[in-house]
């Protein structure tokens, strides 16, 4: 097995010959101290949030510090920034879900993004070789945008990256994959579903498929890579992370992360304490690189822990185990505590459905969970009670419909819960 080159590049980034958790560490408290002191300095928000804070002399002073969060950075962005606006080359604005009903801007300076296409280079060499053609299902028009830095990686790497976006069209898709003799692929695991679940269409055969910005349920990978003969690997990413945040290696048992770039720490959600290895909490990060917006200790919502053994690929690297879902996304049916995890890895078991969509609310005084099915074309209506016996380990409490389409998103796939507002 091929020891991730994350462990390579590493090494090189923090400038010792080898990669070892000593070295890594000492550099990370170095970058630690100095993204700390230059927050300080040059942003305002940073300069009241940390005033009262002593300095950080090891790495679990770290453990002290306050937390920052999708709210603070929702309600005022530009007291975030430590460079003037004039350096910032791309802005990315996510959902208005929170409280406040504002959207979340990130922004980042031109080095922010090579530190992106660096990583995207170097995650995209597990499994990439200079001969591949790799599509990309992901938006990539604009400069800057995920598609756009991953083709520039992509390129760097001597491939041969086709931009695509989100699949609309899966035939018309699976065309294009015959055309371009395609050897690999990177998407929305829904989207590279759809793909795969095409009827009556004979199946490309390819070496690799990067699944990224939502969870990945086992039954999805396994589809995929039946479908199309390929490894499956699971890509740790989001916007707030510059995009990109840790990648599977061979071994496939969770992501390795970019350790030069990011201090990642699980807590507990409610007491914020930082939990040991082996236990699981809620996934917070600092960024020891970025500039235009440096984030020191943001919560990401995402539920995951370190796996407590070392990699069987044998790097120093940490493994966080896959994540399964967000603290958002867990729902309470009765006495049962339900994830999209759970009805995913349930629903998408049965090899006609592509995606659906789930609401809960709370009809006749009951928790009801309200589930859109999308299934492929010349499916079975009669399916609907397979899944409804299917579900009944989680809650019995289910109104099933069967829908033609729903609508191609990025987003991740959540829970809606309107009882809080009925
Ligand atoms: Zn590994």
């Amino acid at each position: 097995m091929r020891i991730t080159p994350l462990e390579g590049w590493g090494a090189e980034k923090i400038q010792h010959p080898k990669l070892t958790r000593a070295a890594l560490e000492k550099y990370q408290l170095t970058k630690l101290q100095a993204v700390i002191q230059f927050a300080r300095t040059k942003s305002p928000f940073y300069r009241h949030l940390l005033a009262d804070i002593p300095n950080l002399s090891q790495l679990s002073d770290l453990a002290q510090w306050p937390f920052t969060t999708a709210e603070d950075i929702r309600q005022q962005p530009l007291q975030l920034l430590c460079v003037s606006q004039d350096e910032i080359h791309r802005v990315v604005t996510l959902d208005s879900s929170g409280t406040t009903g504002q959207p979340k801007r990130l922004y980042f300076t031109p080095d922010d993004q090579q530190l992106t296409i660096d990583f995207f280079r170097v995650g995209m060499s597990t499994f990439t070789n200079p001969d591949d053609r790799v599509l990309i299902l992901l938006p990539g028009e604009s400069a800057g945008s995920v598609g756009d830095l991953l083709a520039t990686a992509l390129q760097q790497l001597g491939a041969v990256p086709i931009k695509h976006g989100p699949v609309r069209d899966p035939l018309a898709t699976l065309n294009i994959i015959w055309e371009e003799k395609i050897t690999g692929m990177v998407g929305v695991p829904t989207h590279v579903l759809a793909l795969a679940r095409q009827p009556n269409t004979p199946m490309p055969s390819l070496k690799s498929v990067l699944l990224t910005t939502d969870h990945v349920p086992n039954t999805i990978k396994y589809a995929v890579e039946e479908a199309f003969d390929c490894t499956v690997y699971n890509h740790y990413g989001m916007t707030e992370m510059g995009l990109g945040g840790g990648v599977e290696c061979e071994a496939r048992l969770g992501y390795h992360l970019r350790e030069a770039d990011l201090y990642v720490e699980v807590i507990d959600p409610m007491t914020g304490r930082v939990l040991p290895d082996g236990e699981y909490g809620e996934v917070v990060f600092t960024t020891l690189t970025r500039r235009g917006m440096p984030l020191i200790r943001y919560r990401t919502g995402d539920v995951s822990r370190f796996m407590p053994d070392v990699c069987p690929c044998g790097t120093c690297l940490k493994t966080l185990e896959k994540i399964t879902h967000r603290l958002s996304g867990q729902v309470k049916i009765g006495d049962k505590i339900i994830t999209m995890a759970d009805l995913d890895e349930i629903l998408f078991s049965f090899e006609d459905v592509l995606d659906f969509r789930v609401i809960v609310r709370r009809e006749n005084g009951d928790d009801m969970l309200q589930l859109e099915v999308k299934m492929r074309n010349g499916s079975k209506l009669e399916r609907v009670n397979e899944f409804k016996v299917a579900l009944l380990p989680l809650t019995q409490h289910i109104a099933i419909q069967i829908v033609p389409t729903l609508p191609t998103s990025m987003a991740k796939r959540a829970i809606v819960d309107t009882r809080g507002h009925a």
